[in-house]
């Protein structure tokens, strides 16, 4: 088992502020959030990073990216707009070695993204 803080969040050994939680993903509140919207949303399954995908993880995707889809709708900014933002391995800036998705809004966010 791999020791690894997001597979905690799932197991609820480490506590988060759940937004969204169902049999294969979960979404929580960034613990250091960038913008007022800040939610992590994650494959309960341990996946390294998008480079570690293969073919059986295509329907936990595309579950993620239609939750991504209801909280930002739920959260107010569906319409306003939002950004999602997923960093993998090192030159990516990845610190957290567990597939996840940023879900970033509540305000506007300009152009830079790199
Ligand atoms: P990365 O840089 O890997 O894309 O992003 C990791 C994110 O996880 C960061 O935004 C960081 O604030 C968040 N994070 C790290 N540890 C925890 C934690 O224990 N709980 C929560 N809710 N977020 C965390
Ligand atoms: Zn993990």
């Amino acid at each position: 088992m791999v020791d690894c803080i997001f597979c905690k969040i799932v197991a609820k050994e480490i506590p988060s502020q759940i937004v969204y939680e169902d049999d294969s993903i979960m979404a929580f509140n960034d613990i250091n959030p960038v913008a007022p919207i800040h939610v992590l949303v994650i494959p309960k399954k341990h996946i390294l990073n998008i480079n570690y995908l293969t073919e059986q993880d295509e329907q936990v995707i595309g579950k993620i990216f239609s939750t991504i889809k209801t909280i930002a709708a739920e959260m107010g900014v569906g319409d306003t707009g939002f950004r999602v933002v997923s960093n993998s391995g090192s030159d990516g800036g990845q610190e957290v070695d567990h597939l996840h998705f940023h879900l970033i809004g509540g305000k506007a966010l300009g152009k830079k993204i790199g």
